[in-house]
This record gives C-alpha cells, structure tokens and sequence, in this order.
C-alpha cells in the first residue's frame, strides 16, 4: 500500500462503520500554507453522520468489549508497524498541508507512535487491584471495565500525533473512537485511517468524522457518547468541559498555552540560547509548549540576549519540503495577521523590538503564509506579549533578580502548562520543581514535553478536567472500575 502524497487530493472522507463516506455538508478549503494552493476540501459532518459513526459505534462495542485483550493490542500492533512503514509519506503530506517542516513533521509522528507502543501494553495497564482478606473471610478485587463511546476533537498544530494520545488506549481498553479532527488540516488523519483500516480493526471501533463547530457540539450532545477529549485553545477548551459534562459525560480538556523560560545566573548561556530558539520557534511557535517569554537574570541578561538574537537571525524561514527551512508557514493568512498584530502590541506597548521578522520574504513563495523570528528586549509581565498565547515565531525576553523573582514571575501566568530552567545549580532546580505551577518542568532541556508513558496536561487555563493524555491517566479516563467484595463461607 502506498500512501498519496501528491497534491491536490480527494475531498477528505469519513470512515464510519468499516466504509468511506462523504460528510453531507459543505465544508472548506484546505490549503498548503506555504503555497497558497489549494491541496483538497473537506466537507462538514451533519447531526445524522454524527448518528450513524454513534450507532456503528455503540454497536462495535458490545462485540469489542468481550474481545480478549490480548486480540485487542493485535490490530495497534499492526498500526505501529503501518506507521513506521508509511513514516515518511505521512510527514510529506503533513507538511503540505500544515506548513512545518519535514523534520518536525517526522518528529511528531515519532511521538505519535510511542503513543501507540505504550497502549500496546495495556494487559499490564489496565490491571486494577486485588486484596485479599480485606475483611475477615473477605477478598476484594477491582476491575476495570471500557465503558462505550468516546470521542476526541483535535486542533490543527499536530495533527499526526495528537488523534494518537487518544485513540490506541480508548480501543485498547475495549472502546470504540470516533476523531474530529482540525478541519484546517484534516488530510493526515485521513492517511492515517488508511493505515487504521489496514490495521484491521472491526467496523465501528475507529472512526473518522470531519466537521467544524456544529459537529463538534452534535458530538458533545449526544447521548450515544461516553466521553470526549479535546485539544485546542483555551476559550473553546472551557466551553468543551461545560458542554459535555451538563450532558453527564467524562471531558478532558487541554487548552492554550503562555510558557516560560528561566535562565539563571549560573545557566550555561551559549546551550540556554539554542534551546530556547528551537523552543520559541520550533513549528514555527505554534506549539503548546512553545516556551516564548524568556525570564533571565539581570547578571547575565545583556550577553543572553546578544547570544538570543545571533541564533534567531541564523534561522532560515522557508517551504516545509526544502532541506534548509528551519521556520516554516504559519496556518492560515488570518493566523498570521494575528500574530503580525501582537507584534505591533508589543511594540505599542514598549518592548524593544531586538529582532524583527515582518518583512521576511520567501521568494519561491510568495503566497505563503510567513513570519521571520521575532525578538523582543526589556519585556514587562504585564505585557500582552508576556501574557497571552502568541502561536508564533515571537520570543520576548525579561529581566529579574534572582530565581525567587523568576518564579513569582512564570506563576503570575493565567496559564500552567510548562517551563523549562536553565540552571548549574540543584538548589535553583529544586525550587523550581517544588514552586512553579505548571504540568510541565524541564531542567536544562529547552522543551517540556513527556514521553508517552508519562501523562501530559497543563495547570490552571491550560487544562480543564483531571486525567490527562497520554500513559496511566489514558486508561483511568477510558474505563471506570467494580470492586467486588467476595464472602466464601465454607459449606
Ligand atoms: P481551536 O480551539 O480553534 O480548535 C480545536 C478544535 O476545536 C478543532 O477541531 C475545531 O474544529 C474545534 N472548534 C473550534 N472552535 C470551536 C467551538 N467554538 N466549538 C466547538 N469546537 C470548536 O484550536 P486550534 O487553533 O486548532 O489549535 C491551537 C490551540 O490549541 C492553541 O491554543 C494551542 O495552545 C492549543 N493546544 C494545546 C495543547 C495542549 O496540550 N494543551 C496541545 C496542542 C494545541
């Protein structure tokens, strides 16, 4: 099986009950960022699509269920190996059709397949708890159990690897998965249901169904649904939880982002300014764990900044496909308006424009969506470019005395996703790990993103809900569990 990575494609299907489908409603455009072009259009899923993927679901799931777990994990052992066969072909049309680079494409696939390594594990995992004589003569025993339907709805910057923080541990518990994805670049879902149905799951267990916020909302309302995941920004996170939990349904909700880098007195400055440019601009900074407020000591500021701004002029801004393209385009012309005004804010506000990437210009594209890195100097907390989510290649950078300021300073965010220190000393990183409130810590490691067998979830605005993606937290969300309480007595 070869995948099509040449534009432009088919319109983007469904995948319900084992078939492919078209959704009944019009939908949109989806657009190569660095090109302008059109690659393919995907249509909108209406409430009745919405019931056929719950009925073909719920009906999946009373077979699925008493399948043996062991013949569960054999179709996510098929995917893992469908995926690394077909690795390259998926970041190709990644890339096409978000606008980051080839190698950052790989690398989220990458951690989208550790996804699927640790759910094959789930025999072990989804193991609960045995006592016995609890009481006298008693024994107890908990058991996990799947409970039905559950959906996820998944944002446009990783659209490879997020569906997989959700999908291989909802089916492996005994599930059935329906994915909404970004309808701004829905085509590497797609892909990635090719491998799904290759994968050979039964009809029903996985399902892909398209749309926008009408879909979204038929989803959360729906009886036949036992619980969603959600991915995206923070105001459409809240209203998520909200929504699917008056309907009495299991929400997780993981929402926008403000990250901080703290760089201490004692950091080693010329690795800190690497790793804090790959963190800022990597994806072209539309990343939830962009760290892009750089909190750094008085003492060393002056050469930071000079360190700063010397790695960020040598990032070259480009089409994702071309070997050399360190930034890549940013999603859609609106996306880029926005960030080109948070700059003027910034600017308006007083920051010190160090670096300035607005006039960046890809000749071989001239109707991409691009932005060059952007740097500013003597940034305020209570700036907006210090407090709200940018999603751009946009770094700012601010001084404080110490390490207590620095962290009262990364704590003042509305935000709680992560933070990464740069530090030779252990009494700095310990404070740290005890003091900053965010779900994330990363010392002397540019970007705080856990392996899969980790849970991943940010604090405060940027996480709505308690069991978070990925590892253990996946199969508390996916199951609920019976303890049965056990008397014998002899005859
Ligand atoms: P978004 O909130 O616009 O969209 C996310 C999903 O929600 C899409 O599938 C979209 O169709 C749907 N949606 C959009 N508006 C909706 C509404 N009003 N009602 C119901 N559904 C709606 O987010 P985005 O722009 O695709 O993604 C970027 C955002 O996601 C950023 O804020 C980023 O920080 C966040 N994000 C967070 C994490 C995390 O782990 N915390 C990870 C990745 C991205």
């Amino acid at each position: 099986m070869t995948l099509d990575t040449t534009p432009p494609w088919d319109d983007v299907p469904n995948y319900i009950d084992g078939g492919w489908s078209a959704p009944s409603e019009e939908g949109r455009d989806v657009v190569d960022p660095a090109t302008g072009e059109t690659v393919s259009t995907v249509g909108f899923s209406s409430s009745s699509d919405v019931d056929d993927a719950v009925a073909a679901g719920e009906a999946a799931f009373e077979e699925w269920r008493r399948t043996p777990v062991e013949e569960r994990i054999q179709p996510l052992f098929r995917l893992k190996a469908l995926l690394e066969d077909h690795h390259d072909e998926l970041a190709e049309v990644l890339v096409q059709e978000h606008g980051k680079t080839l190698g950052e494409a790989k690398g989220e696939l990458r951690r989208g397949i550790e996804n699927v390594e640790v759910a094959c594990g789930i025999p072990s995992m989804m193991q609960a708890g045995h006592l016995p004589n609890a009481a006298p003569d008693i024994d107890e025993t908990a058991v996990r159990k799947p409970l039905g339907v559950f959906a996820a709805v998944t944002p446009f910057n990783f659209p490879g690897m997020i569906p997989l923080w959700f999908l291989p541990y909802a089916v492996a518990t005994g599930n059935s998965f329906i994915l909404k994805p970004s309808e701004q670049d829905p085509v590497v879902a797609e892909r990635l249901f090719e491998l799904l149905d290759e994968a050979g799951f039964p009809d029903g267990v996985v399902q892909l169904v398209n749309g926008g916020v009408d879909t979204v909302n038929t989803l959360l309302d729906h009886d036949g649904i036992e619980g969603v995941s959600f991915v995206g920004s923070t105001p459409v996170a809240r209203t998520i939880y909200e929504r699917a939990a008056a309907s009495g349904k299991r929400a997780q909700a993981q929402g926008g982002a403000k990250n901080h880098i703290v760089v201490a007195e004692s950091a080693d400055l010329e690795f800190a300014a690497r790793k804090t440019i790959s963190s800022a601009f990597a994806c072209g900074g539309e990343r939830c764990l962009a760290n892009d407020v750089v909190v750094v000591d008085e003492s060393v500021y002056e050469e930071f900044t000079d360190r700063v701004v010397a790695e960020a002029e040598s990032q070259v801004v480009g089409y994702g496909l071309d070997d050399d393209t360190d930034i890549g385009a940013l999603i859609s012309p609106e996306h880029e308006e926005r960030v080109r005004e948070m700059v003027a804010t910034g600017v308006d506000e007083g920051a010190e424009l160090l670096l300035d990437g607005r006039d960046v210009a890809v000749e071989a594209y001239p109707d991409g969506n691009f932005l060059g890195p952007t740097v500013f100097g003597d940034v305020d907390p209570e700036m907006t470019i210090a407090r709200e989510e940018i999603f751009g290649p946009v770094l700012g950078l601010l001084p404080v005395s110490g390490i207590d300021e620095a962290i009262e300073v990364l704590n003042r965010s509305d935000f709680g996703n992560a933070a990464s220190l740069f530090t030779a000393s252990g009494a700095d990183a310990r404070k740290a790990r005890h003091e900053a409130d965010v779900g994330n810590l990363g010392v002397n490691a540019g970007t705080a993103a856990p392996m899969a067998f980790f849970h991943f979830g940010g604090w405060k605005d940027s996480f709505f809900g308690d069991l978070h993606a990925q590892g253990d937290d996946m199969i508390r969300f996916y199951t609920d569990e019976t303890v049965y309480i056990e008397r014998w007595p002899d005859a």
